[in-house]
């Protein structure tokens, strides 16, 4: 059984990825590993805080190690939230002060197209792999159903009529973001690493 160091606090992510594994590949997340540590998020785009999260992380577990870092591109707000999805409404903002500002954002804006991009950034054996998943789809007008974070309830990815955060996670999967990046990370283990 292989195990990677998964960068980071947030358990929504984790139960996510945990939900992707193959049987011989297990991962710890940083609750796991009682680093309690905030990761910094400095960069301008999403790769480069992917990298910088799995770069401070690797040093301290001294492993493998993978991060991610997700953000929500509205094309009518030049792709804002985007690299600041987390922090849209402040540095401290909670997901429900993130949603509530991005609604009143996109009030009366008839262009709903948006998309989550996902990096996952891997440090293995030292050296650093990138691999990105997008999940194309359009924002609500009203926050719609319970499951899942962040900006479910917003998004309705392409191809079905329910926001993520209707479904269950097996059905997020099928359209998921960090789904298709991880499946490529899966992917480069296989190729490379047995
Ligand atoms: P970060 O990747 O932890 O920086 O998250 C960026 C922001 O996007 C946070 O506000 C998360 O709650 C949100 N977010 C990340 N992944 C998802 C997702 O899969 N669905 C909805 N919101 C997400």
């Amino acid at each position: 059984m292989k195990e990677l160091i998964f960068a980071t606090h947030n358990i929504n992510k984790v139960v996510e990825i945990r939900s992707l594994l193959p049987a011989h590949l297990s991962i710890k997340s940083l609750v796991d590993c009682e680093i309690t540590q905030a990761i910094p998020e400095p960069f301008d785009t999403i790769a480069e805080n992917a990298l910088e999260k799995a770069r401070v992380v690797s040093k301290m577990v001294k492993t493998n190690c993978f991060s991610e870092d997700t953000g929500l591109e509205v094309a009518a707000l030049d792709g804002s939230p985007g690299v600041r999805s987390a922090r849209y409404a402040g540095e401290q903002a909670s997901d429900e002060e993130n949603r509530a500002l991005l609604l009143k954002n996109m009030i009366n804006n008839n262009r709903r197209d948006a998309q989550f991009k996902t990096v996952i950034a891997l440090i293995f054996n030292d050296k650093e792999y990138l691999f990105e998943g997008i999940c194309e789809g359009a924002l609500t007008e009203n926050e719609i159903g319970q499951n899942g974070f962040g900006y479910d309830s917003l998004f309705v990815p392409n191809g079905t009529h329910k926001t993520f955060a209707e479904m269950e996670l097996t059905e997020k999967n099928m359209y998921s973001h960090r789904k298709k990046a991880f499946i490529k990370l899966l992917a480069f283990l296989n190729a490379n690493h047995g």
